[in-house]
């Protein structure tokens, strides 16, 4: 029997993001960033966002016509023509031999949706801070974030010339995630990852009520992610609007294939059908391990500034 769709969406969502990284590190290496603000100077894109964008529609949308694809970055109708040497058409085949958890094996195209996110962490790409960059593909089914991709095109960039960069990291509901060495973190430890570059007073109220350890303030929700599930933090906490459906779609489908929990800061699961708001205006609260301990202690002040 040929592969589920889902198991062949995942490996072949695997082998684009790796061409998404070169993509990112290509960008960089030529040195010409095209920056223009979207929002305000907080909100950019770059000519890697762009390209990266172009190259996953693209070579998905070609092999899956009928699913939905939900990219961040609004692109100038010129510049979907698809160019031959965006498109990836290979797949991972070590994901292809994999089965399918039962759940999922009769999905049809037009029932999924992928969210993208080409280049998350584009404030601190631009900034230079390489390793908070992921590249975000993430499936939904049902509305459920089932599937994710996570590429990290620098991993492992302060670690010398002969180091290999970059990592891909994939998961599947029912299956796990891979690519990576699953880590708690320090039991008893209250450390919370954060914004780096989308600070408020409402985030940093939420935080102080939680009385952590510690604090890291890192770009990317990808990347806070990766913190999440590699131990380097216990809570992803951000009591703020801004963070979008395709920040969270492949970053909640790892999470949840480990065991961990993301939702909102009054927690409300996420929700990825195609209609859905692209906002996730009501925050973010993940963990790995011990989400209701950080669940309870959520000021009713931060919950009422933000309306789901
Ligand atoms: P951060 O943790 O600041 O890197 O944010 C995670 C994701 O949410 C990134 O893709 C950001 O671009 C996005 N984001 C968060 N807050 C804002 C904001 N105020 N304006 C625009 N994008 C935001
Ligand atoms: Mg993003
Ligand atoms: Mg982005």
């Amino acid at each position: 029997a040929s592969p589920a769709l889902l198991m062949r969406v995942v490996a072949s969502a695997y082998s684009v993001a790796e061409k998404a990284a070169t993509l990112v590190r290509n960008v960089m290496s030529a040195g010409d960033l095209g920056i223009v603000e979207k929002a305000g100077p907080n909100d950019l894109q770059t000519k890697a966002d762009r390209l990266v964008q172009m190259s996953i529609c693209a070579s998905l949308a070609r092999k899956f016509p009928k699913v939905t694809i939900i990219g961040e970055e609004e692109l100038p109708t010129d510049d979907l023509i698809e160019a031959e040497d965006l498109i990836e058409d290979g797949h991972c085949e070590e994901i292809l031999k994999k089965p399918c958890p039962a759940q999922y094996t009769g999905i049809k195209e037009e029932e999924l949706v992928i969210w993208v996110d080409p280049l998350d962490g584009t404030k601190e790409y631009t900034e230079g801070l390489l390793d908070h960059v992921t590249v975000l593909i993430g499936i939904a089914y049902g509305g459920k974030a089932i599937a994710g991709v996570i590429n990290q095109p620098y991993y492992n960039y302060e670690a010398g010339a002969n180091a290999v960069l970059g990592r891909t990291i994939w998961g599947v509901l029912g299956m796990g995630a891979f690519g990576f060495q699953l880590t708690e973190a320090p039991a008893g430890k209250h450390i919370v990852v954060t914004t780096r570059s989308h600070s408020s007073a409402l985030v940093n109220e939420c935080i102080t009520a939680l009385n952590p350890d510690a604090v890291i303030r890192v770009g990317g929700a990808g990347n806070k992610i990766i913190q999440l599930i590699e131990g380097k933090a216990s809570a992803y906490v951000f009591a703020s609007p801004g963070c979008k459906k395709w920040d969270t779609c492949a970053p909640e489908a790892i999470l949840h294939a480990v065991g961990g929990k993301i939702t909102d800061i009054h927690g409300n699961p996420f929700q990825y059908n195609k209609e859905v708001k692209h906002m996730n205006s009501a925050g973010v609260l993940a963990t790995l391990r011990n989400y209701d301990y950080y669940a309870s202690r959520i000021p009713n002040t931060v919950k009422e500034s933000l309306v789901p």
